[in-house]
């Protein structure tokens, strides 16, 4: 695993790669500025990158990552809300045309709405923010009986994507803009032991693999 050393000669790599030899695509990207047609709201989670994953080059995607990739509802209190912020950002100011939630397996913040945070308290953020998906929990335990049972994970990961998908949709703004058609919103959920990428589909209500091979 990197370290911070290994951290600093990637990035020599990479300016290598594209500052050496001035990229054309980073010109046209600094002088011109970002106009990425997808927002991706994926986890923090250090082994499900978005752009690692779907191969996407610096200015495809725009992308909020947090713990689980939820969205929470629209609320105009007076809290931190960085995630809706990004959202509002990618909607409102990039135009953009589609919004992905990007679940996927052995996701630890599912974990902890399944099976407890590690930490509890005032002082803690985990609990709290993973009650956005309480919906998916109550789905699961439903459907499985028990936060023990083995599909009770990807279950619960599937249902927080749906409710992500749900809560996009209490945003004024980004409602009325799917609603003039200019704006597409999709449920995906990556599988790490198998890289498998299944995407909701509304008709089947199921997430359903995508073909892997080109
Ligand atoms: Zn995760």
């Amino acid at each position: 695993m990197a370290d911070v050393k290994a951290l600093l000669d990637g990035y020599r790599r990479f300016y290598g790669r594209h500052f050496t030899r001035r990229d054309p695509l980073f010109d046209q990207l600094a002088t011109r500025g970002q106009f990425p047609k997808t927002l991706i709201i994926a986890c923090s989670d250090s082994r499900v990158d978005p752009a690692i994953i779907l191969d996407a080059d610096p200015g495809d995607i725009f992308v909020v990552r947090n713990v689980a990739n939820l969205v929470p509802p629209f609320e105009t209190n007076s809290g931190h809300h960085g995630t809706s912020a990004a959202i509002e950002f990618a909607v409102r100011n990039l135009n953009v045309k589609h919004i992905i939630v990007f679940g996927h397996s052995a996701c630890a913040g599912i974990g902890a709405l399944l099976h407890g945070a590690p930490h509890d308290g005032e002082d803690s953020f985990i609990g709290r923010w993973m009650h956005i998906a309480d919906e998916a929990k109550e789905h699961t335990l439903h459907v499985c009986g028990t936060a023990d049972h083995p599909d009770a994970r990807r279950v619960c990961e599937e249902q927080a994507v749906l409710t992500s998908l749900k809560n996009l949709q209490t945003f004024p703004w980004l409602k009325a803009r799917m609603e003039e058609g200019n704006l597409k919103l999709h449920g995906w959920h990556f599988e790490l032991t198998t890289g498998t990428l299944c995407t909701w589909k509304e008709e089947e209500g199921a997430f359903t693999p995508i073909p892997a091979e080109l």
